[in-house]
């Protein structure tokens, strides 16, 4: 006897059943054979390690024989229930007593034939189709009777192991029939919702199904397009992973797409192809991933400001204040610093210092001559040629999405046909508007917003206002021959040696030398020409030292006219001679301050007035005024305007001056002139005049005052209302001038010699 121990498995007489051999064999304590007699126990619960007690087994079971053994098969009939009176396990093997178990047939044949092929239909209807079906179809074809079904499906009946021996136990055919087919209907019940519920499922599997088989399609056949035009393929592989990867916002990629299909309709031959893969490649290369700020360590900023730059000390601070806001609010971007000055003052290289204090990239954008819209907002795809604008060409190029970004020259933006850059300018560097500016090329927004903005000018006059608000002014006055000394000896110099490959051993410039080449071979405000020059001390000595005629060059000042083969610049220096009609201006140029002389000559004639030099309206407008006032002062001098013609000259120079800065200057001119009292030429003026004869205040005194001093003024007299610029003034300066605020003209022909010094008293600053 053999005996089978099953769980959740129930196991009827009166069954055909075929088992797995090897089924069979794993649950029996002995390999089966044909014509072996077998017994079905059924387990009350399942031990893990498969170890079998007395106790796990339920007292009524199945008795059978194997009827025939095929290849992996055995065919198996089961004929009677049996009691298990005793039972005892050891290790697999078992010790049973048992007894038959009748059963009590109280159902009519034909009934319950009846019921049996109802279920056998149910069963095959249910499972029509399926795949489930196709093998064991004719194996159904042939059950005959209901037990088999149920033994057959018995381990999917959705009902309890126990429900399960509850059939088994029972005595009566009519009642085991009734708990059969409870369980088997309610079953496939189950079985049909669950796969209704699957279907739908499956319906939307098949969707995807579909959608992936059709992709592996048109991936097909791309590829044999691909492989008819391998030029094309590159590109197009390039630009799909590209998109994949570089994190653009929904519109963007839904434009790339576009343009990327675009591109493979129309091949490499067509004149469209390389305006479709430069705009990929444009937006591909843009950096879309919102980066996030590094954390800001004040100390070190200031250490990196103060490392890059010398002096500029309220720039930094201003710098450092909007690092700590920026900061505080979590923001990546803040106020918009404006820096006005004269070239070469180091306008632009703070910037360059700010992206670096801040750890984050640094772009520079010149809008010097941007006279289009279209080049600040770009171009329509529609143009032939048609290019991103400036700004979004700058953002690409910092391969960042919140660079430091330096636009330079935002004062020499011109307004002109094409349109207003200045009111495009103004939605890049508005925080309302920014974060989804839309170049005209791309088509699509981009958020500027985390951008940090620094914009450097020359000069505010020519930024249009509404632009202008939008900034906050910081002034770049330029530097004193000590700053520009200092400047060289830690900065220019070293940088300059190391673009020359030259050791710190092999070259000296002596102090004489140095300050000699900053009074006398510059003539700057700011440091570039002094940069330039010391690039070239540089170039030159690493010829000498290559060439072998010296090892070390050190540079002396009567050196520096051989070795940079220029002469030395004629300042303007003050006038040795004293001649009345003549005085020292000073004015302010984009170069940096200047001094100027006013000359002015009586001719014989008839009271014509002629102005020479280059003088903007507004000069012309302050010569009228000189002459009132003078006029007005001297009334018995009258005549000479009314016998004479007047010609005012101011020297050209190198740079246009304008402004009404050279009121005093001009009246002192004419007044001295008819008064035929020379005025000293060590001393300057600036300031504009009203025609009560008050002086009024004006601007660029920093740099003003640094020309007078440069040029060997000695004494200066500025608006009084101008006292306060005068913190702003390099302290060397300020001790080599004798520095006079004026209110009243009288005041300054006064100091000029050409009225009586009354007892007042002018306070000296
Ligand atoms: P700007 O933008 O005002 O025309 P730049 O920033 O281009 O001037 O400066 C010109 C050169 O002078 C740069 O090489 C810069 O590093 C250097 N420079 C200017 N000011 C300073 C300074 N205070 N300290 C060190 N180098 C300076």
């Amino acid at each position: 006897m053999i005996y089978i121990p099953c769980y959740n498995v129930l196991t009827l007489p009166d069954v055909s059943c075929y088992f797995r051999l090897d089924y069979l064999n794993g649950m029996s304590d002995q390999p089966v054979k044909a014509g072996d007699k077998v017994l079905f126990l059924m387990l009350k619960e399942q031990r893990e390690g498969g170890e079998i007690e007395a106790e796990d087994i339920y007292p009524i079971a199945v008795r059978g024989a194997v009827e025939s053994i095929d290849n992996q098969w055995a065919l198996v009939h089961t004929t009677n229930r049996v009691n298990l009176d005793s039972i005892q396990v050891e290790g697999k093997s078992f010790r049973l007593e048992m007894r038959m178990r009748p059963d009590l047939n109280d159902l009519d044949p034909d009934e319950k034939e009846e019921r049996f092929q109802k279920m056998r239909s149910a069963m095959l209807q249910t499972f029509q189709g399926t795949q489930w079906m196709q093998g064991d179809r004719s194996y159904m074809q042939r059950w005959k009777n209901m037990n088999e079904i149920v033994t057959f499906t018995s381990a999917l009946l959705q009902i309890s192991n126990e429900e399960k021996y509850a059939i088994l136990e029972e005595d009566s055919v009519a009642r085991r029939t009734e708990l059969m087919e409870k369980a088997f209907y309610e079953s496939l019940e189950l079985y049909k919702v669950s796969s209704e519920a699957q279907s739908a499922q499956q319906e939307s599997n098949e969707k995807l199904y579909r959608e992936q088989a059709l992709r592996r399609q048109i991936d097909f056949l791309q590829k044999e397009l691909d492989d008819l035009h391998p030029e094309n393929v590159t590109d197009i592989r390039k630009f799909e992973q590209k998109i994949q990867e570089s994190g653009m916002n929904e519109t963007a990629r839904a434009e790339a797409e576009k343009v990327l299909n675009r591109m493979k309709q129309e091949g490499q031959e067509s004149h469209e192809y390389g305006m479709l893969y430069d705009y990929l490649d444009f937006v591909t290369s843009l950096s879309w991933k919102k980066e996030k700020a590094a954390e800001i360590d004040l100390k070190a900023a200031r250490e990196v400001l103060d490392e890059d730059h010398f002096g500029l000390k309220k720039t930094k601070e201003r710098i450092i204040q909007q690092i700590a806001v920026m900061a505080l609010n979590q923001k990546q971007s803040g106020s918009i610093l404006l820096f006005v000055g004269a070239p070469g003052t180091g306008k632009t290289s703070i910037g360059q210092s700010i992206a670096r204090a801040l750890d984050r990239k640094y772009v520079r954008i010149s809008l010097g001559g941007v006279r289009d819209e279209a080049e600040i907002r770009g171009h329509r795809r529609t143009y032939i040629g048609a290019m991103p604008g400036r700004i979004m060409d700058g953002i690409k190029r910092s391969g960042a999405s919140n660079p430091v970004v330096v636009l330079d020259e935002v004062d020499k933006l011109v307004r002109d046909y094409g349109g207003d850059p200045s009111s495009a300018l103004l939605e890049v560097l508005d925080p309302e508007q920014n974060s989804t500016f839309t170049d005209h090329y791309m088509n699509v927004p981009y958020d500027l917003s985390d951008v940090l903005f620094v914009c450097t000018a020359n000069t505010t006059d020519t930024i249009p206002e509404p632009l202008l608000n939008r900034m906050e002014v910081i002034s770049f006055p330029g530097y004193s021959a000590l700053e520009k000394f200092q400047i060289a000896r830690r900065h220019l110099l070293p940088k300059a040696m190391e673009k020359a490959g030259i050791r710190e051993e092999d070259f000296t410039i002596s102090d004489e030398g140095l300050k000699a080449l900053i009074s006398d071979y510059t003539m700057e405000a700011g440091v570039r020409g002094l940069k330039n020059r010391l690039d070239a001390l540089c170039r030159a000595a690493a010829v000498q030292i290559v060439s072998g005629s010296s090892s070390r060059v050190s540079v002396e000042p009567k050196d520096l006219r051989d070795i940079l083969e220029v002469s030395p610049i004629r300042h303007d220096h003050i006038l040795e001679t004293k001649n009345p009609g003549i005085v020292t201006g000073l004015a302010w140029t984009q170069a940096g301050g200047e001094i100027l002389f006013i000359e002015t000559l009586f001719t014989k004639g008839s009271g014509k007035i002629t102005v020479t030099g280059q003088l903007g309206d507004v000069m012309k407008e302050s010569v009228q005024i000189a002459i009132s006032l003078v006029k007005a002062m001297f009334p018995e001098k009258e005549e000479l305007f009314e016998k004479n013609d007047l010609h005012i000259h101011v020297p050209a120079g190198a740079v246009p001056k304008d402004g009404p800065s050279a009121g005093i200057t001009l009246t002192t001119a004419l007044a001295s002139l008819v008064t035929g009292k020379p005025v000293p030429p060590e001393l300057a003026m600036t300031g504009e005049v009203s025609l009560r004869g008050v002086v009024m205040p004006i601007g660029g005194l920093p740099e003003k005052l640094m020309a007078a001093q440069r040029a060997g003024v000695k004494r200066v007299l500025i608006p009084e209302e101008n006292t306060d610029d005068l913190r702003d003034v390099a302290e060397e300066v300020k001790q080599e001038l004798e520095i006079i605020p004026v209110h009243q003209v009288q005041d300054v022909l006064r100091l000029a010699g050409i009225l009586e010094e009354s007892t007042q008293d002018h306070t000296q600053v």
